[in-house]
């Protein structure tokens, strides 16, 4: 079964072969490397994309700071409902879309749509958000002056985003770009390309109805070096990378030489904490779809599970029973619930983790390995999700490996337990499962969780767009999304006016002459 893949494609305006460097409704010609998309899901090869070249770059740089010049002048609510008229043309493709994402990136179709999903619901809330991008006002010390600060475009927004939202992260951070004014360069994974043509059509199909100028929306494609140049690159104030710790490393050094804007969204090891009092039935759900959904491949995968020492056999014997329910296979397949890992290289780290934590002294109560047969061979990988008990401080605890293998840890008292959930490099999702109040409250307490996102009663995977999404540590400090990120893709200013006829000083200074 094909489960639709080719119409999708098609419908996508994909190609076997693909320009990969775009300014809108331009596609730039570009002598780089192709770039081959392989699914997961079987192995076959989906369709090339270029690479971006120096000359392709150029053009497509120049040609986005010349869109910036324009765009800023349109009014934010005019902006707004172009990014509306996005929104209704991702209704329009969810089902091609989240079936590309599905297909490119081996996420579960239900989870392919909810991607898109999210990107529908991020431009819903930008639309808004271009009537409200708010300042403030003071009181000045002067008589007849008054102060207050506005919100400007930033410039260029340089978008590096990861495989594992290959369309979603794109647009947390292009919806409100757009709308605050500035124009956006993004460089897709190059594990996940044919998602970038295929979002990059969607929105130039908008654009040009709306008169919108070339450059608004740029497209470049390619590995690590591309995303470096757009590091590099003056002309770039504001570089978003989503991505591992090593890249977000790479990527701070290099824009804070020439003091450009970094927001970093990077690893987790994110953690739920299970108190004595927890509802189970929440604990086991939470922490199973936590761990192996989309394979155990999102930047909130529940990674850790700390147990206190009264309910922790308990939990163990509930999580094994509930993992031999899984089934492993075809992602497009409603019938399975987890799908393969990204690529080959992904199974050799998820392989390399399973040696080193027997090596450390864990213990599996859920057996790892690679699946092999006929369904799974064409692709190679499948792996099945596992359970290892270990201690925490166990070097492979501290590090995030991106594939679904759930580390469980026993605990005494809630400070042992906080200490242990913090006491990690990352700072991204966390959670605790209680009906105790004074529990639940420490856990949010500034003694708390030292995470960016820290949930009760839910686990740590599956934010809404609505909140400020990020976290702390290694995870990079960035926040995108809801609530106040939209500031980091604007500049402040701060206005004095006087509308007096004296020239008072500031902090009572005489300067009479
Ligand atoms: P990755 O770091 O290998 O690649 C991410 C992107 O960065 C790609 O586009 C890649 O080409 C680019 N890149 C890599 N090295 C670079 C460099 N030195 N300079 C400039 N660009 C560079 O990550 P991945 O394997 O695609 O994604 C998995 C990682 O992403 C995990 O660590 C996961 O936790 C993280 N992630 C974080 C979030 C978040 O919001 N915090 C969301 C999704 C994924």
């Amino acid at each position: 079964k094909n489960f639709g893949i080719k119409d999708s494609l098609a419908s996508l305006g994909l190609k076997k072969s693909n320009a990969g460097t775009s300014t809108g409704t331009r596609w730039l010609r570009s002598t780089g490397a192709a770039i081959e998309s392989f699914s997961p899901v079987d192995g076959k090869l989906i369709g090339t994309v270029a690479s971006t070249d120096e000359r392709a770059y150029e053009q497509a740089l120049s040609t986005a700071h010349e869109a910036f010049k324009a765009w800023r002048t349109w009014p934010a609510p005019k902006r707004g409902e172009v990014v509306r008229q996005i929104g209704e043309a991702l209704r329009q493709y969810k089902e091609p879309l989240g079936k590309l994402v599905s297909y490119e990136m081996g996420k579960s179709l239900q989870e392919g749509l909810g991607e898109v999903q999210e990107m529908i619901d991020i431009c819903d809330f930008a639309v808004g958000l271009s009537r409200q991008l708010h300042g403030l006002t003071m009181h000045s010390e002067r008589p007849n002056h008054r102060m207050y600060e506005q919100w400007h475009p930033i410039g260029i927004v340089g978008i590096i985003s990861a495989f594992n939202f290959p369309v979603a992260v794109w647009s947390w951070n292009s919806m409100l770009a757009w709308v605050c004014g500035d124009v956006c360069v993004w460089k897709p994974s190059e594990k996940t390309p044919l998602c970038g043509v295929a979002c990059q059509q969607i929105v130039a199909e908008v654009f040009e109805k709306n008169g919108v100028p070339e450059g608004v929306s740029v497209l470049v494609n390619g590995n690590y070096n591309v995303g470096q140049q757009l590091a590099k690159d003056e002309r770039v104030p504001l570089v978003s990378a989503t991505g591992s710790t090593r890249m977000g490393r790479a990527v701070a050094r290099t824009v804070s030489e020439r003091f450009g804007r970094a927001l970093l969204e990077l690893g987790g090891n994110n953690a739920i904490i299970v108190t004595e009092n927890a509802n189970l039935d929440l604990a086991i759900r939470g922490a199973l779809f936590g761990a192996v959904g989309t394979a155990g491949q999102r930047c909130t995968t529940t990674r850790r599970l700390i147990i206190q020492d009264s309910v922790y056999e308990q939990v163990k014997e509930r999580l094994v029973k509930a993992y031999a329910q899984l089934s492993i296979g075809n992602p497009l397949d409603p019938a399975y619930h987890v799908g393969p890992l990204i690529d080959k290289q992904a199974v050799k780290s998820y392989s390399d983790a399973l040696k080193k934590i027997k090596g450390e002294g864990g213990t599996f109560v859920v057996p790892g390995g690679v699946l092999k047969g006929a369904a799974y061979d064409e692709s190679g990988c499948y792996v099945k999700p596992a359970i290892a008990e270990v201690d925490p401080s166990f070097e492979i605890v501290q590090q995030e490996t991106f594939a679904p293998i759930l580390y469980l840890i026993r605990y005494t008292t809630l400070e042992e337990a906080i200490d242990i959930q913090n006491g990690v490099k990352q700072g991204l999702s966390s959670a605790i499962m209680t009906t105790n109040l004074h529990d639940m409250e420490r856990f949010l307490s500034h003694e708390g969780s030292d995470c960016g996102i820290a949930n009760v009663n839910i686990g740590t995977s599956g934010a809404e767009i609505g909140g400020a999404f990020g976290g702390e540590k290694e995870t990079g400090g960035g926040r995108e999304s809801g609530s106040d990120a939209w500031r980091v893709y604007m500049r402040r200013q701060t206005n004095t006016i006087n509308f007096g006829s004296t020239l008072p000083l500031a902090q009572g200074i005489k300067f009479d002459i």
